[in-house]
């Protein structure tokens, strides 16, 4: 049978092969089906007509019936336009056109009846509405009324008349031979459970919606549609793995953990550490090999955890490694592990970038015989020339700068692959993870070590230097130390590096009695950590950095955070940076500094993060803010996050749902092998020959 949905869209009347051309490289629409699953991204209700008398200030888009009663032109050359007095018999409106005046003219006429539609605006005393939509009255019949759909153009699409109404004519044309080919893409029984509308009636009221109720219950089946492939996708992917790939059998706790339990631990853990450091102590016991996701607010004591993890591999004959994104990270563990591990016999080295050639080789060869037990790093880890002799435990320490390709080379250290644990202080909302981290388990540390003090956040406006000066001096003079962050993005690079180097000789000005140290990104990495460990030593007391400070540095000793140019930062970002500071004892402060003129949202951001110290409610704030595409760690996911129909912020039931209904599928029918779930497999297999990258997903 011919499969009409795959019919390219240049056949289709009114496309032709240079609007075809338009569309397969503005939307990626290539076939009729393609074109299909174009949604609408709104409606608007062409239901009820208006009078001109009724018309006010603030009117969305809205219809009137009646008459051109004359045409006029004015202004000249780019400033020309042409104006339509219209009129229902209540009273006058300017129609105005800027462009296609000939057109118009030609088109419409003087006295006929006219059904228009746009949105008016007053100008001077008068309402008008520009460029309005026109149709004769008499197709009164054909007339579309209830909702009107409005797809999404660029604007090479409309300078080649391809605008919203133009897509709805071509998705007409095509419509009743497409739909009538249409197979359901949805197995009978998952219809019945969710209670969902079939797929015809679905694209049928996506496109064409009856009434408002229709389009919802058509909206409702897409959306869980997509949701629930990525779902059905990412179970079936992870049970996979799980049976495919065996796991190494942590059985024991032996006597490195129990000797730094009784002699070194500095601390009594908190209940929360606890409980994690059972529940992967489990994970890692059962045969499967683990993926682990360990989230904790920044300060909560993951590395801790992850030293712990690390002694009961080594306790069970197995080596264990810990990569950090960066060389300053990768060295503060190091330091402060091994300060940890002080009179114990282990074995850990220290690898990366700038490791010396000689030190570097001495690690490859201990790695083989099995002498270097710990090894920490950054991505050099990871190098091909990098060999273990049994790996059995690695530890990504804030994993969203890793990508997952790299993750996935970790696996080819050993035979069997090593239990893997990402740890990351950016706390990820549920929906988020379920989608973008949907096989890794997760824990989470959802408590701080006692005697925290909350960090206060203080918002303050930039005029007002003098009593920001007078507080941070307060702080100086208790012997305290003081970040000062400025904004860095790519755009403006220059720019922002000069602030920092004005806020650096400014500062030095205002605090001539301390030692003021600089850190950014533009350093050689030798320089930056020179810096970096003065201020770790105290020989400077105030820090004026970009960015780079945000991950992992940590200087219990620094109770002050100031960050400029708030607004220009993300929420994640702001909560981040706030991390640094709240690390000791003393009451510690977040001062966000910001002009007085903000946007509503920015407003917002600055709101939130005075308002909350969870990092859980600032990512789910942020998540409604900015939208998942924005979130770091999406991007290198793999996940299509244009989703077509659904928003993972918005329809997070609808999420939860989706991967209830996919699991007790596969519980059911784990390779999906039943006759009604065959279609299940179908459309797996053309969703993964789509542009996403379901492959990646890890
Ligand atoms: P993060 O989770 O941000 O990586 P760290 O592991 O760097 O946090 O821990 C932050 C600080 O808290 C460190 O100085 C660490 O020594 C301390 N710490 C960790 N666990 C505890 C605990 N149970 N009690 C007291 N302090 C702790
Ligand atoms: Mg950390």
């Amino acid at each position: 049978m011919l499969d009409y949905s795959q019919t390219d869209i240049k056949f289709l009347p009114g496309v032709g092969p240079k609007k075809a051309e338009i569309l397969n490289k503005e939307i990626e629409v290539f076939s009729v089906e393609d074109l299909l699953y174009y949604f609408p991204y709104k409606y608007i209700d062409r239901s009820r007509i208006y009078f001109i008398h009724e018309i006010d200030g603030n009117m969305p888009y809205i219809q009137l019936k009646g008459r051109i009663t004359a045409f006029e032109t004015f202004g000249e050359g780019r400033r020309k336009r042409l104006v339509a007095h219209f009129t229902d018999g209540t009273g006058f409106i300017d129609l105005v056109w800027f462009q296609g005046a000939r057109f118009i003219t030609d088109k419409y006429k003087v006295n006929s009846p006219y059904i228009i539609f746009g949105k008016p605006t007053l100008f001077g005393n008068k309402f008008n509405i520009a460029h309005p939509d026109i149709d004769p009255y008499i197709n009164e019949e054909k007339r579309q009324t209830g909702l009107m759909p409005y797809y999404n153009t660029t604007e090479k699409m409309k300078n080649h008349y391809l605008n919203s109404k133009a897509i709805q004519k071509i998705i007409a044309s095509a419509f009743s031979s497409v739909v009538r080919n249409l197979t359901e893409t949805l197995p009978d029984e998952v219809i019945q459970t969710a209670r969902l509308m079939s797929l015809k009636q679905a694209m049928r009221n996506i496109h064409f919606p009856e009434n408002a109720t229709l389009l919802r219950e058509a909206q409702h089946r897409l959306k869980f549609e997509e949701l629930f492939y990525i779902q059905l996708n990412i179970l079936r992917y992870t049970a996979d793995r799980k049976s495919k790939l065996k796991g190494f059998i942590f059985s024991k706790v032996g006597d490195n953990l129990h000797k730094f339990y009784e002699q070194n631990l500095p601390f009594e853990l908190t209940n929360a550490q606890k409980r994690v450091i059972k529940e992967i102590r489990q994970d890692m016991a059962t045969g499967e090999q683990m993926n682990r996701l360990l989230q904790g607010d920044v300060g909560s004591g993951k590395t801790l955890v992850a030293l712990m993890l690390m002694l009961i591999t080594l306790d069970n004959g197995f080596q264990a490694a810990m990569m950090a994104p960066t060389e300053i990270l990768a060295t503060q563990h190091y330091l402060s592990i091994k300060e940890l591990l002080k009179g114990m016999d282990i074995n850990i080295g220290l690898l990366t970038g700038s490791t010396k050639k000689a030190d570097r080789e001495r690690i490859h060869s201990n790695l083989l015989t099995g002498d270097l037990q710990i090894l920490i790093g950054t991505h050099a880890l990871i190098e091909d020339t990098v060999q273990f002799a049994n790996l059995g435990l690695v530890i990504i320490d804030e994993q969203h700068r890793f990508g997952v390709a790299q993750r996935a080379k970790l696996w080819t250290k050993n035979v069997n692959p090593p239990h893997i644990l990402v740890m990351t202080a950016t706390p990820i909302p549920r929906t988020l993870a379920m989608t973008v981290y949907g096989d890794l388990d997760v824990s989470v540390i959802d408590e701080l070590p006692p005697g925290r003090k909350p960090i206060q956040t203080i918002h303050q406006y930039d005029k007002k230097r003098g009593s920001l000066y007078e507080s941070i001096r307060k702080q100086l003079k208790e012997g305290r130390q003081v970040y000062i962050v400025y904004p860095l993005i790519e755009e403006s690079e220059k720019l922002d590096l000069k602030n920092l180097e004005d806020g650096y000789e400014h500062i030095k000005e205002v605090f001539p009695d301390y030692t003021v140290c600089k850190v950014h990104g533009k350093m050689k990495p030798k320089e930056k950590d020179a810096e970096m460990q003065r201020f770790v030593n105290y020989e400077a007391q105030i820090m004026v950095a970009t960015t780079v400070i945000e991950v992992g540095v940590n200087v219990p000793n620094a109770s002050v955070m100031v960050i400029e140019s708030a607004q220009r930062f993300g929420l994640s970002q702001l909560h981040q940076l706030r991390g640094r500071v709240g690390r000791g004892a003393d009451q510690s402060y977040c001062i966000l500094v910001t002009p007085y003129e903000l946007s509503a949202d920015t407003r917002k951001r600055i709101d939130i993060m005075v308002e909350s110290n969870d990092g859980f409610v600032i990512a789910e704030a942020d998540l409604k803010l900015r939208g998942p595409g924005d979130l770091e760690g999406t991007q290198q996911s793999g996940i299509p996050f244009n989703l077509r129909i659904a928003n993972l912020v918005r329809d997070s039931e609808i999420l939860q749902y989706a991967r209830e209904v996919a699991q007790n599928i596969l519980d059911a029918d784990p390779q999906l092998e039943r006759p009604d779930n065959r279609i299940l497999l179908k459309q797996l297999r053309k969703l993964s020959g789509n542009k996403y990258n379901w492959g990646l997903i890890s």
